[in-house]
């Protein structure tokens, strides 16, 4: 038997923020980052929003990047103390993931940060309060997915917790608050979008469901992308659809080696995550075409590239993502992101065992071993093609 999950309700579109208006309930908390959803006033307006319906709020705010286990031990400890019946969480990845992880020990205030990172053991949620994320930025898609992402400075790990009863109940995307992102935000969500869709559309949990959804993420991706990174409205918009899209394929259909490279490099490089994954989806795809060239061959037709048989298509497909890399200021090689040749080969070792262990590497549709996994990060490093 499988499972494919997605929240009940999506509210979309330029002003669909004020479906907090309608929203039934009698006390909300809300949960946001550093400051932007102040600063551009969206706080405010959902705040004002809730009061209409007749809902009292409290907040959880300064929610870091990369939120730690601390941060969710706080946030659940107010929760307690105010006992909502819906958590609203507003923002980027990090606020929306903190959240989520604190609605847990929310509700199971005995459980152990250990005890939850065990994927698909959650105790079941909603016996005190609903969940409702609105996102930010274009591209985690936590708003849809059964993931959240925490971290334990302590060990210096990040933990990745999965299970479908952290899936939001209602996702608000409303692309007015999108529309701040900065330049490089844009660039670096987009393409995390574009290689979610990628993974899930190839990884071996892909299914009927989750594969219109991938290969509609990515023809929305590749052609508003370019745009939204210019600033144009209705790209932007339409981004942030896609991210969803791709976050609906993969909270069901699981990721591949790109997220267990990007996952492990992220803290040892100090790499953005999404610019991670724009540097090395090429070459995961020269490798994993070895048992799945058909997949990749599809993707590259329904974006109407050229190519006379399956390989040429995906080498198309190789290099309409290395244009786009081009295009929106990001290297093509952990060599030009500025990593130096010493530090690379003192960590490579490091990162490659840590990558293999990663919880993305299990759907991975080519297994992977880890002299091979060196050898990929060589490749990724110097831009050599890859070809075993
Ligand atoms: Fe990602």
């Amino acid at each position: 038997m499988q499972r494919f999950t997605l929240p009940r309700d999506l509210y979309y579109g330029e002003g669909s923020l004020e479906f907090l208006k309608q929203l039934k309930g009698k006390k909300a908390v809300i949960v946001v980052g550093g400051g932007s959803m102040k600063k551009f006033g969206f706080l405010d307006k959902a705040v004002a929003y809730l009061k209409e319906a007749g809902i009292e709020t409290s907040l959880i705010e300064n929610v870091e990047p990369d939120p730690s286990v601390e941060t969710v031990l706080k946030g659940a400890e107010a929760m307690r103390a105010f006992e909502p019946d819906w958590i609203i969480s507003m923002g980027g990845g990090s606020p929306i993931d903190a959240a989520k992880a604190m609605w847990v020990f929310y509700e199971y205030p005995e459980t152990k940060f250990e005890d939850i990172t065990k994927p698909f053991s959650l105790p079941e949620l909603r016996q005190k309060a609903k969940f409702l994320a609105i996102p930010s930025t274009s591209g985690t898609a936590t708003e849809v997915t059964a993931f959240s992402v925490i971290t334990d400075y302590k060990t210096e790990i990040k933990y990745p917790l999965a299970d479908f009863n952290i899936t939001p109940d209602v996702a608000i995307l409303d692309p007015s608050l999108a529309e701040t992102m900065p330049d490089s935000l844009t660039a670096y969500t987009g393409m995390d979008a574009l290689t979610h869709a990628i993974e899930a559309y190839v990884s071996t949990a892909a299914s009927s469901f989750s594969d219109p959804l991938a290969l509609e993420a990515i023809e929305l991706v590749v052609k508003e992308l370019p745009a939204s990174y210019e600033k144009d409205k209705k790209a932007r918009e339409l981004m942030h659809y896609a991210q969803c899209m791709a976050g609906m394929a993969f909270s069901n259909a699981l990721l591949g080696i790109v997220h267990s490279m990007a996952h492990k490099t992220g803290a040892v490089f100090h790499i953005p995550h999404g610019c991670a994954n724009a540097i090395y989806l090429p070459y995961v795809i020269e490798f994993n075409k070895k048992v799945c060239l058909e997949r990749y061959a599809k993707i590259a037709s329904r974006l109407g590239l050229e190519g006379e048989n399956s390989e040429a298509l995906t080498e198309s497909l190789c290099a309409l993502i290395r244009d786009m890399d081009k295009s929106l200021n990001i290297p093509l090689t952990l060599k030009d992101y500025g990593i130096s040749e010493e530090e690379f080969k003192n960590k490579v070792a490091l990162i490659s065992e840590r990558a293999l262990e990663d919880a993305c590497t299990g759907s991975n549709p080519r297994p992977i071993s880890k002299d091979e996994m060196i050898k990929l990060f060589e490749c990724i490093y110097y831009g050599k093609k890859v070809e075993f």
